[in-house]
């Protein structure tokens, strides 16, 4: 293996997590108190830094508007397209950059895309301060059906939080990689059911072992499907109407703070959460003004309610099926928070006429995969894998007609050219208006951006052939260049994406974050004094141990007083490296050197007598 660590990641909407993977297998990172998942959640308040993950997801119902959840849904969208996503969304949501979604917290506009970057800069630091060293790289995963405007939102979020995604892997792909490394070693036909907190994916791939080498299996996606707009979130939102309902009935017309709403989403997360294990659940919500809601919601309840969209999750298999050619499969592994439902799993059952395998654990395995491919990038394994582009691309022509250059479910990387002329005389430059999806027109597909081509040398209509290339990464991100062939000149092509951040806006808000770089700075020292602190205490307790009675009492005493410190202090770090003073930390940990050079003296004198006596030194 060569090079700096490249950490898995798996960026949701409800919970994030990151994971590494060496020759022993891929495992998750955990922080301080033992915890692997990271909520995706972040607290903004005035003159406060953020507050990511558990405190500010314990704290929610107590800052309604402060508390961004679930900003995942509407990354890479416009405030249009997310207003529908935003019902039951605590925080307030705004017309961001050329009119992309964002949010107004505090009097600030904030964009999902740093929400995201602070979950991923948490995480960072996660796993630098379980692995002892700084992190820069990750392979991040985003869901198979996350279009071009959605997977460059989530590069430019790692790029605000100090990551390079060095591959942005789909959900599914990535579940199916860890699968792949627990089974037996023979070709296998595999569905991945992917039904999380905000979206839903299906993949159907070819898992081939290679016969003469491990590590080193063919996955190949043979087709994909699923919605972004349909996980765990839309069935809580059925439940808090239908709660909403019941507290209609029982008090009438109700206005409901912000607060209060926030708590009637939780219950129904709790309950729905809760059937999956027992038959009925039990509720008592405080209404804020003295009163309460009582009332039980039984699983019939639920399932009647969420039965529509367990079906629409069946549709998208049924469609990724057929793209892949009908295959016989072997397996439908499950993944995302919402497979543990009972109807979800019968409902797969039915659907496969297989039982659903459901011994991974839902929440890792998309990290744990992420971390296998990171694995493979840096040369750990040499499996190979060959994905697939969700959603077609296209250009605009005449009429408002869309041309595919691209089909959905193309193998990627991938390139594909067009060629056409302009059509009149001494046109300078055109315009390239790229679309993503599988309808004909314009009308009904998702702009991902115009494409300006400029500095054409003036010629008749007609005359000018202009080749257009798509390339489709292997993290499914296209990139679009031209050049005009009868006189071999490169037109420049400016990007005015229809989603997402320009480069210079990136670059901007990139900047902006220096301005944390001194935080930043910060947290590193407090990292690597952690680190090497916890490496003096190990050996000066060892050394202390193995020196026994050589050491005079009262200077064991002061021994012993300077570890206990240095050692609450790590502790401390740990837990809270924002909040450490590094300067006193770093005088702990140089008072406890200084003191510890006798100790050193002692244990190397003992070693001297031991070797002169003819004996090695004693334990
Ligand atoms: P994920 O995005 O994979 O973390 O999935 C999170 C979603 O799974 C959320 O909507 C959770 O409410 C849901 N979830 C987690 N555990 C359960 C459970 N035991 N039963 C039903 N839904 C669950």
């Amino acid at each position: 293996m060569s090079g700096e660590t490249i950490v898995g990641i798996d960026l949701g909407t409800t919970h994030s997590l990151v994971a590494v993977c060496d020759a022993a297998g891929p495992r998750v990172l955990t922080d301080a108190q033992g915890r692997a998942l990271l909520p995706s959640v972040v607290r903004f308040l005035q003159g406060a830094d953020p507050v990511v993950g558990h405190q500010a997801r314990e704290r929610a119902v107590e800052f309604p508007l402060q508390t961004i959840a679930s900003s995942k849904r509407f990354m890479g969208r416009s405030h249009g397209e997310s207003l529908r996503l935003a019902e039951g969304f605590g925080g307030r949501l705004v017309p961001g950059p050329r009119g992309m979604a964002a949010f107004e917290v505090e009097g600030r506009l904030v964009t999902p895309q740093e929400v995201a970057a602070l979950v991923l800069a948490t995480l960072r630091r996660t796993a630098e301060v379980a692995l002892g060293h700084p992190v820069h790289r990750a392979v991040i995963t985003v869901p198979a059906y996350f279009d071009d405007a959605q997977r460059q939102a989530t590069r430019d979020a790692a790029r605000l939080a100090g990551l390079l995604a060095e591959r942005i892997v789909n959900e599914p792909t990535a579940a199916a990689l860890a699968y792949g490394l627990n089974r037996a070693r023979k070709p296998e036909t595999v569905a991945v059911f992917d039904f999380g907190g905000g979206t839903f994916d299906v993949s159907v791939l070819r898992i081939e072992p290679d016969e003469q080498e491990t590590a080193s299996d063919l996955f190949q996606v043979l087709a994909t499907n699923g919605d972004t707009r349909l996980g765990g979130d839309d069935i809580d939102l059925l439940v808090m109407d239908w709660l909403l309902a019941r507290a209609r009935e029982a008090f009438g017309a109700l206005q409901l703070s912000p607060s209060v709403q926030q708590r009637f989403r939780a219950f129904a997360e709790r309950a729905k959460i809760a059937l999956s294990d027992r038959d009925a659940a039990p509720m008592e919500i405080d209404l804020g003004d003295g009163r309460a809601l009582r009332c039980t919601l039984t699983r019939g309840d639920l399932e009647a309610m969420a039965r529509p969209l367990v079906d629409r999750t069946l549709e998208k298999f049924r469609a990724a099926m057929a793209d892949a050619g009908q295959p016989s499969l072997d397996r439908v592994v499950m993944v995302g928070g919402s497979t543990r439902m009972p109807l979800v799993r019968a409902a797969v059952r039915d659907f496969a006429g297989l039982e659903p395998y459901t011994a991974l654990d839902p929440d890792q395995v998309v990290a744990l995969g992420a971390a296998v491919q990171a694995h493979i990038l840096m040369g750990g394994r040499r499996d190979l894998l060959l994905d697939v582009i969700p959603l077609s691309l296209g250009m605009e022509t005449r009429g408002g007609a869309v041309a595919k250059l691209v089909m959905r479910n193309t193998a990627i990387p991938t390139r594909a050219t067009e060629t056409f002329t302009t059509s009149a005389d001494n046109q300078t430059g055109i315009v390239i208006h790229v679309l993503q999806g599988e309808r004909e027109m314009v009308a009904d597909c998702r702009s991902i951006g115009r494409f300006e081509l400029k500095g054409l040398p003036p010629m008749p209509a007609g005359i000018p052939q202009l080749e257009v290339e798509f390339a489709v990464d292997a993290n499914g991100v296209l990139t679009v260049s031209a050049a005009e062939r009868r006189s071999g000149r490169r037109a420049s092509l400016q990007v005015v994406p229809s989603h997402g951040l320009t480069s210079a806006e990136v670059e901007r808000l990139e900047r902006e974050a220096f301005a944390h770089a001194r935080e930043d700075m910060h947290l590193h020292r407090v990292v690597d004094l952690a680190v090497n602190a916890r490496l003096d205490l190990k050996w000066i307790g060892e050394a202390l141990q193995r020196a026994g009675d050589a050491v005079e009492p009262g200077y064991r005493d002061e021994l012993e007083a300077a570890i206990t410190r240095l050692k609450g202090m790590c502790e401390a770090a740990e837990r809270d490296p924002a909040r450490t003073d590094a300067d006193a930390f770093h005088r702990a940990k140089e008072s406890l050197d200084q003191l510890s050079v006798r100790l050193h003296e002692t244990s190397i004198a003992r070693s001297l007598r031991g070797m002169s006596e003819g004996s090695s030194p004693k334990r």
